[in-house]
């Protein structure tokens, strides 16, 4: 299992299946940036269906798929969270 901080406030165990889910849609560019807090990701399998994260007012990433309902965690958030980590390092010239 792998542990990602999410944000601050809490830690959410997360099988490693989900992380490598979650660099695919990166690098397939399926998940990407529409607003300052907001990330939209097309489903890897039926490009019709999507879904959406969002950073919540307590800084802890939400997802409006079932997975996350679920799990409270899923690959969509893990994905968001990443392109977020990699932006900041960016901004200060990492
Ligand atoms: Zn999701």
């Amino acid at each position: 299992m792998v542990e990602l901080e999410l944000m601050t406030k809490k830690t959410v165990p997360f099988s490693s299946t989900l992380l490598e889910k979650a660099e695919g849609l990166i690098q397939t560019g399926k998940i990407v940036r529409i607003a300052e807090d907001v990330y939209y990701a097309k489903s890897v399998h039926d490009p019709t269906r999507y879904s959406m994260v969002k950073k919540a007012d307590d800084l802890t990433w939400t997802c409006v798929c079932r997975g996350f309902q679920r799990r409270k965690i899923c690959s969509h958030a893990i994905a968001a969270l990443m392109l977020e980590s990699a932006e900041k390092a960016r901004l200060m010239g990492v």
